[in-house]
């Protein structure tokens, strides 16, 4: 009874600090929901440090609560909620610190965008302000109010094609030898003769066809532990390697293409490296459409938006690897941390390309946008993580194309060669043999090989489906 009426002192003393005053969260709205409140609209009493990470950080992650914050700035791990509370502190003193350092990049342009946030009551304005004039800001090097993200961004470049792919074979030695050469990088020695069989088995899938119209095509199986990603990485990197082509891989699920992007970096360990051969291509549903946060950020500076979290999610595009909202380096808690309607929230429902409106090359910001960035590099890469719903949807359009007698585009084009290897490997028996329509989204989906349910990959001039668990 006694125990009881102290849970219940302890939670009405913690509501009345969560609204009686400034306070420091990490994550403000599911506090508020812990505390059997309605999550808060934004107030400059409500200081969540979640927020001036993604300020500070923005495109580095760290997961949404006090112990996430203090792993992500590599602070000891509270092990107590009184710990969590102090962690908390220190967290968003080592933040501000970070912000003050003369050496913090970009500082010009963070300064400007501090000073705009503050009159828009933003709870860190003034801190982050103080902290950046700490570190010497020239008051008047940037014009604007730091919101035009998309006068900054970077612009892709025309180039001259990379010109056909090669057809050199690779066999099962040296697919072997280059898996052993990845497992020393990646920090494992141990020699398993299992995906040692399956880099082997794989390269086969590599090799020349020898009759037009018949692919390679391998069918492999494995279960889950073998290292089936490495397995099929060690030839594909060779092929890529010796062809001066693309290798695609293609997977079903964000997550897992996510995965073979972080395993790729035992191919390519600089991650600046990484960043140029190893690309990961996914719908166009799936990026920032520059255009929309232009819209936004816009209604939002007459009063209608939210303004603090769009001028949030312009910093990250700033910082962005590659424009991805949904399951790249876009922190997904930003747009839930406080109470804004959904029409308002800065997050992919209302940023990316949902809609289907791209206007293409009659867009300002053409030449800046991150899906057409996304296909450019991947047009240089040697290694492609794709998904099956992109792969197939392309093929078919370029099907539909060549039916019509029209010019197929560049990409597709190399995919079609692919009938010189084709290979598919799964790991478990697929239990549905192509992707399920509605994942096809608005495109129409074909069927293309024996994809299985969990993984396809295609290679350069050529098309293969190798598994990803
Ligand atoms: S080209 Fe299309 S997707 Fe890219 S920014 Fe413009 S409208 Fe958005």
């Amino acid at each position: 009874m006694r125990r009881g009426r102290r849970a219940a002192d302890r939670a009405g003393a913690a509501e009345g600090l969560f609204t009686g005053g400034r306070v420091l969260v990490a994550h403000a709205s599911l506090t508020a929901r812990r505390l059997g409140l309605q999550p808060p609209a934004r107030s400059p009493d409500v200081m969540d440090v979640l927020e001036l990470f993604a300020f500070v950080r923005p495109a580095r992650f760290c997961a949404p609560s006090p112990t996430g914050l203090a792993l992500g700035l590599g602070l000891a791990e509270p092990k107590s909620v009184e710990a969590q509370a102090e962690r908390l502190h220190e967290a968003a003193t080592l933040l501000l610190k970070e912000l003050a350092a003369p050496a913090y990049p970009g500082r010009e342009e963070a300064y400007a965008l501090a000073l705009t946030l503050e009159r828009a009551g933003w709870a860190w304005g003034a801190a982050a302000v103080r902290a950046l004039e700490r570190g010497g800001v020239r008051q008047r090097q940037h014009r604007g109010a730091g919101l035009d993200v998309w006068s900054r961004l970077t612009e892709w470049e025309d180039e001259a094609p990379r010109g056909e792919a090669g057809s050199a074979p690779v066999d099962s030695e040296s697919a072997r030898i280059r898996l052993d050469k990845l497992l020393q990088a990646s920090g494992l020695d141990e020699t398993r003769p299992t995906q040692s069989d399956y880099a082997a088995e794989a390269a086969f899938a590599f090799s020349p066809r020898n009759e037009e119209g018949r692919p390679r095509v391998l069918l492999a199986e494995a279960g889950t532990g073998t290292g089936k990603t490495l397995g099929y990485l060690a030839p594909a990197s060779l092929w890529a390697e010796r062809n001066q082509g693309a290798a695609w891989v293609s997977t079903y699920t964000r997550a897992l293409q996510r995965q073979i992007d972080r395993e790729s970096g035992a191919v390519w360990p600089d991650p600046a490296e990484r960043r140029k051969k190893a690309v990961i291509r996914k719908g166009r549903e799936n990026y920032l459409c520059v255009l929309n946060l232009q819209d936004m950020v816009q209604a939002a500076q007459l009063g209608n938006g939210d303004l603090i979290g769009l001028a949030l999610a312009g910093r990250w595009a700033i910082h962005s690897r590659d424009g991805d909202m949904t399951g790249g380096d876009f922190p997904g808690w930003l747009p839930s941390l406080f109470a804004v309607a959904p029409s308002q929230q800065a997050g992919p429902a209302n940023l990316v390309d949902r809609r289907g409106e791209c206007v293409h090359a009659a867009c300002p910001h053409y030449r800046a946008c991150f899906v057409e960035k996304t296909i450019r590099a991947s047009r240089k890469a040697d290694l492609v993580i794709a998904n099956h719903a992109l792969v197939l949807t392309q093929a078919a359009f370029d099907g539909a194309r060549s039916a019509r007698g029209q010019k197929q585009d560049g990409e597709t084009a190399a995919l079609k060669r692919s009938s010189s290897t084709r290979a598919t490997t799964c790991s478990t028996p697929p239990t549905a043999p192509f992707p399920p329509a509605s994942r096809a989204r608005r495109r129409p989906s074909c069927a293309a090989g024996s994809a299985g349910r969990k993984g396809a990959a295609a290679a350069g001039a050529a098309w293969s489906s190798v598994s990803a668990t």
